[in-house]
């Protein structure tokens, strides 16, 4: 991609034009389909106006869980994995999004600029993922520095290689999703290959990006102790890896598969066992990860 320059002009933009959405706090947990019937297809690169615009699900404002300090989420959409367990399928396309400016929301970031930097938090931006829109979440992003906040994003790494060096400067953490370690495992569970995310993930460990690794621990798909062992083996070695978290599968997007006629995998799928949960954060402290 291209440079990322960040704009603190309204003008160009002009006023907020008519046809653009309300930039929405909520949950994501809520669901939100069909608000962009026109919207592009996600799998073709896609970034409106250089970036000027682009979609998004949802914002959540005090968030303690998706970096350091408390931050406000931005759940963008747009992904172009198909996780058989996802929370949020209602992110995967940018036709479900609402089409906002860029600049929207780094005037309602600003509001909350103050107090998120004085609780040591900032912006992540998570989805969705946030590489379907490269230019526009860099924008974001360049707007959330030039007002001193702490950046990250969540992403599967799976694009990757569609970010430059000047997207990745803007980044003080990534929240990196590592969903397997074997081939088979990752594409039953993602329905796309591995090797871009461990080429991303090789790619930020020579930079020294620091990185919270994530794994969703489900029951009977990921939970194979070679499986862990793999990423566990992959990843301790990175001294850029600052945490491996370990986050169990749950059910509270299930409804969302329901009311989107998906055909949902995991219904009789019951969260980890604290026990199975131990076991697992184990094999990663026993390989040298800090993992919690
Ligand atoms: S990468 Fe995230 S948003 Fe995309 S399908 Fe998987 S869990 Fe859902």
């Amino acid at each position: 991609m291209s440079s990322i320059v960040p704009s603190t002009e309204k003008s160009e933009i002009g006023q907020y034009d008519a046809a653009l959405g309300n930039l929405e706090s909520g949950s994501r947990h809520d669901l939100r389909v069909g608000i962009s019937p026109d919207a592009p297809d996600e799998s073709t690169t896609f970034d409106d106006a250089n970036g000027a615009f682009g979609y998004v699900h949802s914002y959540e404002t005090a968030s303690r869980y998706d970096g350091p300090g408390l931050r406000v989420v931005l759940f963008v959409s747009g992904c172009l994995l198909r996780c058989s367990y996802c929370h949020n399928p209602d992110t995967w396309h940018l036709k479900d999004g609402t089409h906002i400016a860029a600049r929207q929301v780094i005037d309602r970031l600003q509001g909350f600029s103050s107090a998120l930097r004085s609780l040591g938090g900032g912006l992540t931006i998570s989805g969705g993922e946030p590489m379907v829109q490269p230019r526009f979440t860099g924008r974001i992003l360049a707007g959330a520095k030039s007002l001193g906040l702490h950046t990250a994003i969540e992403t599967s790494g799976f694009l990757g290689d569609r970010i430059d060096e000047d997207y990745l400067s803007l980044l003080d953490l990534v929240l990196l999703d590592i969903k397997s370690s074997n081939p088979e495992t990752y594409r039953r569970a993602t329905g796309r290959d591995l090797a871009p995310t461990l080429r991303f993930t090789e790619r930020l460990a020579a930079m020294g990006k620091p990185v919270w690794v994530r794994f969703t621990l489900v029951p009977g798909l990921s939970d194979e102790p070679e499986n862990v062992e793999g990423i566990a083996r992959f990843v301790a070695p990175m001294k850029n890896v600052e945490w491996v978290e370990v986050q169990p599968f749950h059910q509270l997007g299930a409804f969302k598969w329901k009311a989107m006629h998906l055909d949902y995998k995991h219904s009789d799928t019951l969260p980890p066992s604290p026990a199975l949960k131990q076991r697992v954060l184990e094999q990663f402290r026993a390989a040298g990860c800090r993992a919690r």
